[in-house]
């Protein structure tokens, strides 16, 4: 698999962590850590920080995004923020289908759609997360559950409206529990998203495809994830709240 056929991206996904002297800290810790990064950087913060996020990384490399966002275009959605809102501020991207939202806030594969649409629609870039529970990946269905998330998520996006969207495979089981894949269960994985992706859009759609894995990647483990050959960066929670871990992990993605 050639991997000069796409751009590695390690994004950060902060959660409901960091106020706005915290997220003030931790970026201008950051941005001279990165600079030099041969990959792409993006901190996905939450909305009360993408103010802070978007003044202080201007004219640097590291990008801005929000961690979700609705699918109408405005109206009567208590508490929702919309992709509009998100790009007029000058956002980039957005993380859809977070575990998280799917666990605890009834995030389903339809809504997920319904949000990347809306995402793409205003001009954003997409952070589309997929992954199996433990119970899946027991009943050795994986496979059949993150191809179907990524085809139910993919509806109705043009081939070229592709081309703004990133997935990261991150399992379910993985994710803030200090376990992580191994390597080559993450490759397995990553692997079957983009033949998925292939059958849907093309060989070269899929070989042009970032896919990176998720799952308490962190500055120890991070080197030997993203040297397999389907791993093309990562979305990093726990270790994207302390810049040199983070950083650590953008240079292991910059090799
Ligand atoms: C995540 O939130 O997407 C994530 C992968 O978290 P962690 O790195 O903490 O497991």
């Amino acid at each position: 698999m050639n991997k000069t056929l796409r751009q590695a991206v390690i994004a950060g996904n902060w959660k409901m962590n960091k106020t706005r002297p915290e997220a003030k800290a931790l970026i201008t810790d950051l941005i001279p850590l990165v600079k030099d990064a041969d990959c792409g950087v993006v901190i996905c913060v939450p909305y009360t920080n993408l103010e802070t996020a978007l003044e202080l990384t201007a004219g640097t490399n590291i990008k801005v995004g929000a961690e979700n966002c609705h699918w109408a275009k405005s109206g009567a959605f208590t508490g929702e923020i919309s992709a509009d809102m998100l790009a007029e501020m000058g956002v980039e991207y957005v993380v859809i289908g977070h575990s998280e939202r799917r666990q605890y806030f009834g995030e389903t594969d339809v809504t997920v759609n319904q949000r990347v649409r809306a995402a793409l629609d205003a001009g954003l870039k997409v952070i589309l997360c997929v992954g199996e529970l433990l119970e899946q990946r027991e009943q050795g269905i994986t496979e059949e559950i993150v191809s179907m998330q990524t085809k139910i998520a993919l509806g109705g996006v043009s081939a070229e409206e592709l081309k703004r969207i990133i997935i990261a495979y991150e399992p379910v089981w993985a994710i803030g529990t200090g376990k992580t894949a191994t390597a080559e269960q993450a490759n397995e994985v990553n692997h079957c998203i983009r033949e998925t992706v292939s059958k849907l859009y093309g060989q070269a759609a899929g070989d042009a495809m970032t896919i990176q894995y998720g799952g308490s990647m962190n500055a120890a483990n991070a080197e030997e994830l993203l040297a397999q050959p389907d791993v093309d960066g990562g979305l990093i929670g726990g270790a994207s709240l302390k810049a040199p871990d983070f950083a650590t992990i953008v240079k292991a993605a910059s090799k």
